[in-house]
């Protein structure tokens, strides 16, 4: 599994929209300062469900959208496509190339789309999370962030091995059975009372 391409369209300054091709091994992105290499890291962090304004070095979400320069007015929307080679089976859907696409209009929420299918946000981070890539997003490490894994608590360590393991997903699942149990719980006693009342 590697990433194949992204294709940006009206997210941060990449107004027009603007194709990466990756290959196998290792990718350099090099430029003068300001010149968007950041950004392109936001944005794969955006289209994997990155929620998390500040993660994006934004203040809200609508950032991310292109807010216009002197030459070119804003644009209503952002959306990034991300394809990913799946010819190794690494991320479990019956595709070799896989495509999430997520769509951000100003003033609404995000869209997500798997191979043009509209799909949630859980859909994606179930689909990405198997191959280690968690909604934690550790496999993006940012500036700053090597020191917070060092200084970090054991139980944190051992969230971070987690989410690279794939267990965290399957500990996110449990937490929500838990909740339905308790709520389907609730339901039943209620029930149980007006059934006694209704004798
Ligand atoms: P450095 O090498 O200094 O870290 P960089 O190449 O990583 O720089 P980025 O931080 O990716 O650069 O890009 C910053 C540029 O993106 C700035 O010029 C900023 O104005 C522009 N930018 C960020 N968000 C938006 C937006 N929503 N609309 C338009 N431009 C934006």
């Amino acid at each position: 599994m590697y990433l194949k391409s992204m294709t940006l369209r009206g997210f941060k300054s990449f107004a027009s929209a603007t194709t990466l091709e990756f290959e196998p091994g290792i990718t350099c992105v090099v430029g003068p300062n300001g010149s968007g290499k950041s950004n392109v890291v936001d944005a794969l962090a955006w289209v994997m469900g990155q929620q998390a304004a500040k993660s994006l070095r934004g203040g809200k979400m609508e950032d991310v959208i292109f807010a216009g320069t002197s030459g070119r007015a804003a644009l209503g929307r952002a959306e990034v496509s991300l394809t990913i080679d799946n010819s190794d089976g690494a991320l479990p859907i019956e595709y070799t190339e896989v495509t999430i696409t997520r769509t951000m209009f100003r003033g609404g929420g995000s869209e997500y789309r798997i191979n043009g299918d509209s799909a949630r946000l859980l859909d994606v981070q179930e689909l990405l999370s198997d191959s280690g890539i968690g909604r934690e997003m550790h496999v993006i490490v940012q500036q700053g962030q090597l020191d917070a894994i060092l200084q970090a608590t054991p139980e944190e360590r051992r969230g971070f091995i987690e989410e690279a393991a794939g267990v965290l997903k399957h500990r996110k699942r449990k937490e929500r059975a838990l909740r339905k149990l308790e709520s389907t719980e609730g339901n039943l006693n209620r029930l149980t009372d007006l059934v006694a009342e209704i004798r």
